[in-house]
């Protein structure tokens, strides 16, 4: 390959950025003139130098053309490089004498839009004397040399952006931004290449009594050296992001639910092992769920979510998961049609954490069991979820009838006596199942619709409504 060639290639490569070279060249002040000129042949755009060759003050340049500055015996030779350029070459270039009595090598270097169409012809001019043939060559040789430099340095610049913009400032560890971005590429890989991928989701139990104790810079400085120990224990493929507050995430390519648990065990018995400045104590929940065919990040997250309340309310430290296969499109044809997942909405939501952490734990018990069954697991197993379901029914019922009747909920009485009510149909319901008198089906749908969903989509939300009044918005 020949220079002209090579120079070809590399311009139709794109291997060369004009937008790198063009902030050089507007402050090169070592005797190059530079601009960029309109396919109108009016300059846009002018060093000092060039507007010194021009004969122009500083400025005075933009908007203007060669032909009202130059006389006609200098105009043709540039006219010919313009030419060469319109019809596609990469450079051309012609020795002219300029006004100035100096003898210059005039560059004319085609700029391209992304269409690869020609949008401006840029000007590179530097003294060619004959005596000193040597002396264009350095120039453009020092002119490259600082180029490369101007862009190792923007390159080092565009990391650091990138970093600063994808960490979060107190840990280092990613922000929410830069994991969302992760998620969707690993989503894509996910539907193309069905790798297992999991989803960990941490939270820093009691952490707000660490911080009234100790003081909120302690609180900064634990969740510092938390964030360290974690970025510790974890496989260089996992990305560990800040989620919020005292809520991390971790993404784990290529792993399944097993997997995960294991490294999501791991992280908690080392962080509960480790001693933090200061604090005597400090334990996490984590709540694991690993990707399933066709579901959303958010329902992704979800499914991690209620794993992480069950975990908090079932005593913190500890790793619960959620649960393993979807629904099996052909599991009894009378299950798939009369149930489906319960699916928590924040209109749900009363306000009142304890009863809204409740109520999203009753829904995750259901939908476990409800995956227990379809996919068809040991009636023992099935046993222990009701029984968990009933023992989360039994104390949530309590939890809340506390709440309401301390907000001096004028139906108090009536709604204890329908609690009383579901719980003992609940029980009557169990031991018919243990005894084999009652399907699997029936006390799902009992559990799962009377007294989960329907109860708190009819009975509760009149004392929502209550509670809300007397704590008004933003209290
Ligand atoms: P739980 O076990 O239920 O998660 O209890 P918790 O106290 O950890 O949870 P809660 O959500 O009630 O409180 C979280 C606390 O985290 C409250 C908030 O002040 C604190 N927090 C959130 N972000 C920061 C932070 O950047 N620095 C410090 N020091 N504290 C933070
Ligand atoms: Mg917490
Ligand atoms: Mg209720």
């Amino acid at each position: 390959m020949n220079e002209d060639d090579l120079i070809q290639a590399i311009t139709e490569d794109d291997v060369i950025r004009m937008a790198g070279l063009l902030p050089l060249l507007m402050h090169a002040d070592g005797g190059v003139g530079f601009g960029v000129k309109g396919l109108d042949g009016r300059y846009r755009l002018a060093n000092p130098m060039l507007e010194r060759l021009l004969g122009q003050h500083p400025g005075q340049l933009a908007g203007k053309s060669e032909s009202e500055l130059l006389p006609a015996n200098l105009l043709a030779p540039l006219l010919r490089s313009d030419q060469r350029i319109l019809a596609g070459a990469a450079t051309a270039s012609e020795e002219v004498d300029l006004p100035d009595d100096g003898h210059y090598l005039w560059l004319r270097l085609p700029i391209l839009g992304p269409d690869r169409r020609l949008r401006s012809i840029a000007s590179v001019i530097f003294e060619h004397s004959p005596r000193a043939p040597r002396q264009p060559a350095a120039a453009v040789q020092q002119t490259l040399d600082s180029l490369q430099q101007a862009n190792r340095e923007l390159q080092r610049t565009v990391v650091e952006l990138e970093q600063v913009a994808s960490t979060d400032k107190l840990t280092g560890a990613w922000n929410r931004r830069r994991l969302e971005e992760c998620v969707r590429s690993e989503l894509g890989r996910f539907e193309r290449y069905q790798h297992p991928l999991s989803l960990l989701i941490l939270d820093i139990d009691f952490f707000k009594a660490i911080n009234d104790r100790h003081g909120h810079g302690t609180g900064d400085q634990v969740l510092q050296s938390l964030t360290r120990r974690l970025q510790g224990g974890l496989r260089a493929t996992d990305a560990l992001a800040r989620w919020g507050g005292e809520e991390f995430v971790v993404l784990c390519p290529d792993t399944n639910r097993a997997t995960a648990a294991t490294l999501a065990e791991r992280l908690r018995e080392q962080i509960a092992q480790a001693s933090f400045a200061d604090v005597d104590r400090l334990t996490i929940s984590i709540g694991v769920a690993e990707c399933r065919a066709g579901e959303t990040w958010d329902e992704w997250f979800q499914r991690a979510d209620e794993a992480l309340y069950r975990a908090k309310a079932a005593g913190r430290n500890q790793v619960q998961l959620a649960p393993e296969a979807a629904l099996p499109a052909d599991a009894g044809d009378y299950l798939v049609a009369n149930f489906v997942q319960l699916v928590w909405r924040s209109a749900y939501e009363c306000g009142d954490e304890a009863i809204d952490r409740g109520h999203r734990l009753l829904f995750s018990d259901a939908n476990e069991l409800l995956a227990a069954i379809l996919s068809g697991q040991a009636a023992e197993r099935v046993n222990t979820m009701v029984d968990r379901l009933l023992t989360d029914v039994l104390e949530h019922f309590h939890d809340e009838e506390t709440v309401f009747v301390a907000a001096g909920y004028p139906r108090a009485e009536e709604h204890i006596a329908m609690h009383r009510d579901l719980v003992s149909q609940s029980l009557k319901m169990a031991a018919a199942f243990r005894a084999g008198t009652q399907g699997v089906g029936d006390v799902f749908k009992f559990l799962a619709h009377d007294v989960i969903t329907r109860h708190l989509l009819s009975e509760d939300r009149k004392f929502f409504d209550h509670l809300r009044r007397q704590r008004p918005l933003g209290a």
